[in-house]
């Protein structure tokens, strides 16, 4: 599937400066000896029963299949992973595998938070030192995350530089790697990033399409006709697809947020809006500006605002094996109403824009066919923001 150096076609790759070369360089080696060593499959799979909760469910949607109308809708349900979402999946792994490096601190970046906790979960399972990068602008915004963050013993340092947000974030943690590799794992938080990271992060994630092609197998006898996930970076629709690249029998649908629109500024669409570049060490698609410059982006869900996406999607993207449609807000919040009253779920917003594609596609298909939805995250998180996008504000 990969070439050599991380390629997924023409993306991917190691764009970094000289001196962070030989962190990457000790990270690919470890990875390489240990993903296969028996001792740590097995570590890593007593941290997803038993601290994570794996395997997560899947389930069937009853009465929104019937409400819909057509193919049957089954729910991944990351949102009941310890924490709330995959992102453990990715923590739990690279935590440990940080240790068996020797490594005695992590470090990682941080947009809405939810990365940044997760990361301060598994530090302080493992009793690691952890530091979080985060925007001062999403420090504010994103004032519970701060507070769990440090509750769990890290320290969380405010980026002021840029845009004050996740990418500026990203590039302080890549700057503090290269100051202290001999102790310090960068813990990064999506399928991004210079080799070997997007290999290592679809690896860990890749678990959600393991247990969804055993369970679908299980319930129906037969693998899913469409999988279907939020991307973000990507790491969730990348957990949800990689099972499912070599059975073409299984459409993959990645649902990007458009926020205001893909005709409008405020979108954080890439692929439907962005560019071949390089950015943050990797050859990808990322908006930009008319110069080139990464372009500020927007979404309802901080969880889905990066300017980019993971190389291996960009490349599924190229080959048409995979199709990425954008989803707006207004269709996310309108999914994130509809899954609440309907199933007593409430999803991650970021989920939802995976939800509300599903709401369109399942009544075009046949009631034997079968869609799954990962439910990346749970909607706590997000009552506040979707209430005052309805004109509502809420107070403790
Ligand atoms: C972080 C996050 C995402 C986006 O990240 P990906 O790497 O694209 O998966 C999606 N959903 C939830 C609940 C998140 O917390």
């Amino acid at each position: 599937m990969t070439n050599p150096r991380g390629r997924f076609g023409v993306h991917g790759g190691q764009y970094m400066p000289e001196t962070l070369m030989n962190a990457v360089i000790e990270l690919e080696e470890a990875y390489d000896r240990f993903k296969d060593d028996p001792d740590f499959k097995r570590e890593l799979a007593t941290l997803f029963n038993e601290y994570a909760g794996r395997p997560s469910r899947l389930y069937f949607a009853e009465r929104m299949t019937r409400d819909l109308g057509g193919a049957k809708v089954y729910l991944k349900r990351e949102d009941l992973n310890h924490t709330g979402a995959h992102k453990i999946n990715n923590v739990l792994g690279q935590a440990l595998l940080a240790k068996k490096m020797g490594k005695t601190r992590l470090i990682a970046e941080t947009g809405a938070g939810q990365h940044g906790v997760a990361t301060a979960t598994a530090a302080a399972l493992m009793d690691m030192e952890c530091v979080v990068f985060m925007g001062a602008l999403d420090c504010e915004r994103q004032a519970l995350n701060v507070y769990k963050m440090r509750l769990l013993g890290a320290e969380v340092v405010p980026v002021t530089t840029g845009t004050a947000t996740l990418k500026d974030a990203v590039s302080e943690a890549m700057r503090e790697w290269t100051n202290r590799m001999a102790d310090t794992h960068y813990c990064l938080g999506s399928v991004m990033g210079p080799h070997p990271f997007p290999t290592i992060v679809r690896d860990f994630q890749a678990v959600i399409s393991a247990e969804i092609k055993e369970q679908m197998l299980e319930r129906e006898g037969a693998l899913p006709d469409v999988v279907m996930a939020c991307v973000g970076g990507g790491s969730n629709a990348i957990g949800t697809f990689y099972h499912f690249i070599d059975e073409p029998g299984v459409q993959l649908i990645g649902c990007e947020a458009a926020g205001r629109g893909v005709d409008t500024f405020e979108t954080a669409a890439t692929i439907a809006t962005g560019r071949l570049g390089i950015f943050h060490g990797m050859k990808s698609y990322f908006c930009q500006d008319e110069y080139g410059q990464i372009a500020p982006v927007y979404s309802i869900s901080a969880g889905l605002d990066y300017p980019g996406i993971g190389p291996e999607h960009a490349w599924l993207h190229d080959t048409g094996r995979a199709t990425y449609v954008p989803v707006t807000d207004e269709e996310a919040v309108q999914a994130f109403e509809y899954l609440s009253r309907l199933e007593g779920i409430i999803p991650a917003i970021e989920s939802a824009h995976a939800l509300a594609h599903a709401m369109k596609i399942a009544p075009t298909m046949r009631p034997d066919q079968t869609i799954v939805v990962t439910l990346s995250g749970r909607g706590d998180k997000d009552c506040v923001s979707v209430a005052r996008y309805r004109g509502e504000e809420l107070s403790e």
